[in-house]
């Protein structure tokens, strides 16, 4: 029996993470191995997320100038590897054009929150612990949770009935609010002209007891389940900060 690890709270970015390699989630959350880079995706996710934060709370829309010197600060703070047909230039007028088709193409009802931090417990050995992007109040009372992603195609209707955070916040979501609340997920293309969808989840309660389950058994995986890494088709592995001759690859149990 494989010795029980120490699992402070499960978040969705974990079980996804554990589900798609189980090597890279040991190393970076159990043993905590520093990072010698980041992904562009996830800055780029980052300062989109600042970016419409500034426009829907704050009710200042960021400029191409404003932006660029956030993209910079960004840079100087982290150490993110771009591919070599990638320029970092480029990202400020890509989010601009982004944070405009967000605006003209998805309707907002009364903003109550942005990024709220959650943690609840579903009856496992760790609490569930995340932050809802945003929180929107219906004309009629309804409490709106939506999901903010940027991604480089819009979602097929098996990628939404797949989508693992989604189903895990619609759990948090059901503690927090009550079966009421709706989900939605708000997607904005990265691409040369982005396209902004906003996608109502529906409520299903057989979804969400299978997504219960699931949680409680990648839960036990993680507590005791064998460590091994996932190299197989894993668009993970090329931007992966430890796919490196001391770690993964010589990897050997
Ligand atoms: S390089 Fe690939 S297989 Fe190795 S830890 Fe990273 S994601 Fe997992």
């Amino acid at each position: 029996m494989p010795p029980t690890r120490s699992l402070p709270h499960l978040s969705a970015s974990g079980v996804n993470q554990f589900i798609g390699c189980r090597l890279q989630w040991y190393y970076e959350r159990i043993l905590q191995l520093p990072k010698p880079f980041i992904s562009p995706a996830l800055v780029f996710g980052s300062l989109f997320h600042r970016l419409v934060a500034e426009t829907l709370v704050v009710g200042r829309t960021p400029d191409l100038e404003a932006i660029r010197a956030q993209w910079t600060q960004q840079l100087e703070h982290d150490t993110v590897r771009f591919d070599t047909k990638d320029d970092p230039a480029e990202y400020p007028a890509l989010a601009q054009r982004m944070l405009d088709a967000y605006l003209a193409e998805v309707q907002h009802y009364q903003i109550e929150c942005f990024e709220k931090a959650f943690l609840v417990d579903l009856g496992l050995q760790a609490p569930l612990v995340g932050a809802l992007d945003l929180i929107e109040r219906t004309p009629d009372g309804g409490v709106l949770i939506v999901e903010i992603k940027t991604a480089r195609a819009s979602y097929s209707d098996q990628k939404l009935g797949h989508h693992l955070q989604a189903a895990l916040y619609s759990l948090a979501a059901e503690e927090l609010y009550g079966q009421d609340a709706v989900l939605c997920i708000d997607l904005v293309t990265k691409t040369r002209q982005p396209k902004a969808f906003r996608y109502f989840l529906d409520h299903d309660p057989i979804g969400r007891q299978q997504t219960r389950a699931l949680l409680a058994a990648v839960e036990e995986d993680m507590l005791t389940g064998p460590i091994y890494p996932n190299k197989e088709d894993n668009f993970r592995c090329p931007n992966c900060p430890y796919n490196t001759p001391e770690l993964c690859q010589s990897w050997h149990g």
